[in-house]
């Protein structure tokens, strides 16, 4: 494989950007390799800038549930921008994909838009706490809601990845709100809530973890949650940045019929342009400003662009069929997975619901963050790079969700399964 012009990229980039990256993960540290730079994707293949074609089970991290550069987006994208490309006024724009997503989604009765998912958590919180007058966060060990100083304790794939406990920076005085509690640990979650000396604004958790490698949750333990949360006044937060329209247009909380207080959105509903929205019950929305004193604001909030692209792929989402589609051709891919996993000679886990899925080298269960950090994290490092030899495209960190989209076809499912069987051949033979 040619990669001169990635690495020349490379060695441009690490001089005017920390680590040549703008997120870290990207920098292909854990897996052992230099990142290739991306000229463009089209449907399921991504092509580097030395003419590399691969088959993406990245997707942009979530957002490419219909495959890159999906016609109706692009279009969307293209027509919108023609009529200028930010106004710091409303548009019709946002009503419209703030009716759409308000009827898609359970529990949202109002929705406030914003630019990251980051943002949205973020927002969630100061939400929380504002209504509640109380301080303290509650998450769980290994769930990442974006890079806020209250979340950066035992926060999943990137600060694991690069093997630090949290991060420098983030004041004591700010993460002593916080509290990280085992995911899937019903025990550990009903004495912490009932726990007199603590003054808990919120809950907030990925309904499906996505973010230590595909983690769900056990029978009982959101319904137990939302119990809980319900009888105590603490507000419970969906984190379904990833599994909003991904798990279901409903997300997680139609899949699971479990209604969160709040929810947080990002990546789908921006069909690929930065997004994020925040959204749920009224009475708690309208404690936001100007309609209440919790303030939040944003110069690009609701951008038309991203407005655009999200109407127009959430309107793909919504036509009939499209979510039994999706899920068929994942079970097809992960029953293909788990053939081949069986007959592996290392212990492999693959974890799946929908069309998110991780491999875990480990033994099973994995059920929280201390199972899947038992994952071998040195191996999947030499699988990733054989699998880019091969032409497919993984995460580049055990600790993270492969996504099937609906461009990807059968042959190239197919294609994937066949290099995913010489890669452990390869794996087992050292
Ligand atoms: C990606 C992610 C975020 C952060 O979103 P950004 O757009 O990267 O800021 C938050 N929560 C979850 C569950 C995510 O997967």
């Amino acid at each position: 494989m040619q990669t001169d012009h990635s690495a020349r990229l490379f060695a441009a980039a690490k001089k005017v950007i920390p680590g040549g990256v703008n997120s870290p993960v990207r920098a292909c540290k854990s897996v052992g390799c230099d990142p290739l730079f991306v000229r463009k994707a089209k449907g399921a293949v991504i092509t580097d800038v030395d003419g590399n074609d691969f088959i993406d089970f990245v997707g942009s991290w979530g957002p490419m549930i219909l495959g890159h550069g999906h016609p109706a987006v692009v279009e969307a994208v293209r027509s919108t921008a023609l009529d200028g490309t930010s106004f710091g006024a409303p548009t019709p724009l946002e009503v419209e994909l703030a009716e759409l997503v308000c009827d898609s989604v359970p529990s949202l009765e109002k929705i406030r838009f914003v630019n990251s998912g980051t943002e949205a958590t973020m927002s969630a919180i100061r939400l929380a706490r504002g209504f509640t007058g109380r301080n303290m966060v509650i998450k769980f060990d290994g769930c990442y809601h974006g890079h806020a100083d209250s979340f950066l304790v035992k926060a999943g794939s990137g600060v694991i990845t690069l093997g630090i406990p949290g991060s420098p920076g983030v004041p004591e005085d700010i993460v002593k709100n916080t509290l990280s509690i085992p995911y899937n640990d019903v025990a550990a979650l009903e004495a912490t809530l009932r726990d007199p000396n603590l003054s808990i604004a919120c809950v907030i958790v990925e309904p499906v973890a996505g973010n230590m490698g595909v983690i769900l949750p056990e029978e009982g333990f959101l319904l137990r949650l939302r119990e809980l949360t319900r009888e105590l006044g603490i507000i419970l937060i969906f984190d379904e940045v990833i599994t909003g329209f991904r798990l279901a247009l409903g997300g997680a909380q139609e899949r699971f019929g479990i209604m969160p207080d709040l929810t947080c959105l990002g990546k789908i509903i921006g069909g690929g342009l930065p997004v994020g929205a925040y959204g749920g019950r009224q009475d708690i929305m309208d404690t936001v400003a100007p309609e209440g004193p919790v303030y939040q604001a944003g110069t690009l909030s609701g951008n038309p662009l991203a407005m655009a692209a999200g109407l127009a792929l959430v309107r793909e989402l919504r036509k009939p069929g499209f979510y039994e589609a999706l899920e068929e051709k994942s079970a097809w891919f992960a029953a293909g997975l788990q053939r081949i996993a069986d007959n592996a000679s290392f212990p492999i886990t693959l974890n799946r619901i929908g069309s998110m899925m991780t491999c875990f080298f480990a033994p099973g269960p994995v059920r929280d963050f201390e199972s899947a950090m038992r994952a071998d994290t040195a191996m999947y490092g030499r699988h990733y790079r054989q699998m880019l030899a091969g032409g497919v495209w993984l995460a580049p960190s055990q600790f993270e969700a492969a996504f099937v989209s609906a461009a990807h076809d059968r042959s190239q499912l197919e294609q994937a399964l066949a290099m995913t069987e010489s890669s452990f051949k390869k794996l087992a033979d050292r």
